[in-house]
């Protein structure tokens, strides 16, 4: 075991997915905390904002979700590719998803912490929602085989593939750790992976919301490589965080003036399937916030 990677120790699906990318950034990002500036070839106000449009997106929904009357703030914001996200956030159609006879759960930013042997694995759900009588087929829900939907907003700027998308590690981790904890949510009733959803909605894209379907022996598959991977992390040596060889991964890495790897060409020309840093650094970003937010306990199983 090593010795600055502790029993307890809070795994996340961005810090999961970043080891996978690259163990140096990993080690750099969330181990070391090393802040780094962008390299001087890249706007930091173009990378600022994207980043800021990202979060206060998340906010503003989360805020919606609250019961807060949003129009005057929205119609106030001078940015108009954020009231162009909300305008299609408006349009979303939250009767499909589960729970709309009512009795059920709708949670937005909703954290959740389950464990994985000596270590813990932290999920932050931008939304969940649950129908009443998990397990029972519900007359008059649009839904009425699947209990659980995770609904994950997205700012990416293309749409990854549906096959990307399953495989991607926060798919992965919410739907494994939604049916870990369900039954905290449910008041007692256990969740069925055959019946627990995960939703992408895309701002850029908001008619493309992709749905991906779970399974028991997805979920018995995800519990071993999950559980095995962050053993994998913690008893890794200290100098044994590689830099990534995959070269495209540096291209839009901040790091990359630290790590000597200058970038070449013009980024995205063969950027990886809809992924740049981008979206991890949001995620982090607003766990970060959540993090100093006493008003928002995680919930632990
Ligand atoms: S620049 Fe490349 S090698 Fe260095 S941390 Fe970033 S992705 Fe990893």
């Amino acid at each position: 075991m090593s010795d600055w990677i502790q029993p307890g120790h809070l795994f996340s699906q961005h810090s999961l997915n970043t080891y996978l990318r690259c163990q140096r950034r990993f080690q750099l990002t969330y181990i070391e905390r090393q802040p780094w500036p962008m390299p001087e070839e890249e706007d930091p106000r173009a990378y600022q904002q994207y980043l800021e449009r990202g979060t206060i997106l998340h906010h503003w929904l989360v805020r919606r979700h609250l019961g807060i009357d949003m129009e005057p703030i929205v119609a106030a914001c001078e940015d108009e590719e954020l009231r162009r996200w909300w305008r299609a956030a408006q349009e979303f159609d939250d009767s499909a998803l589960p729970g709309a006879e009512g009795g059920g759960v709708r949670e937005a930013e909703l954290p959740v912490v389950v464990s994985l042997g000596e270590y813990s694995l932290y999920a932050r759900y931008d939304y969940v929602a649950i129908g009443s009588g998990v397990g029972q087929t519900r007359v008059g829900d649009p839904r009425p085989d699947v209990d659980a939907v995770i609904l994950d907003w997205k700012t990416l700027e293309r749409v990854p593939s549906l096959r990307v998308l399953r495989q991607r590690v926060q798919t992965r981790v919410y739907l494994y750790s939604l049916v870990t904890a369900g039954h905290v949510l449910t008041g007692g009733a256990p969740l069925d992976p055959e019946r627990v959803e995960m939703w992408y909605w895309f701002a850029n894209y908001p008619e493309e919301t992709a749905r991906i379907a779970y399974s028991r022996a997805a979920y018995r598959e995800d519990e071993a490589w999950l559980r095995a991977l962050v053993v994998e992390i913690a008893t890794r040596p200290q100098d044994a965080f590689a830099l990534t060889d995959d070269h495209r991964e540096c291209r839009r890495c901040h790091y990359r003036t630290l790590c000597d790897r200058a970038a070449k060409g013009a980024p995205g020309a063969d950027a990886l399937d809809g992924e740049d840093w981008l979206q991890e650094e949001i995620d982090l970003a607003i766990d970060m916030e959540l993090s100093l937010d006493a008003d928002v306990p995680a919930l632990e199983y």
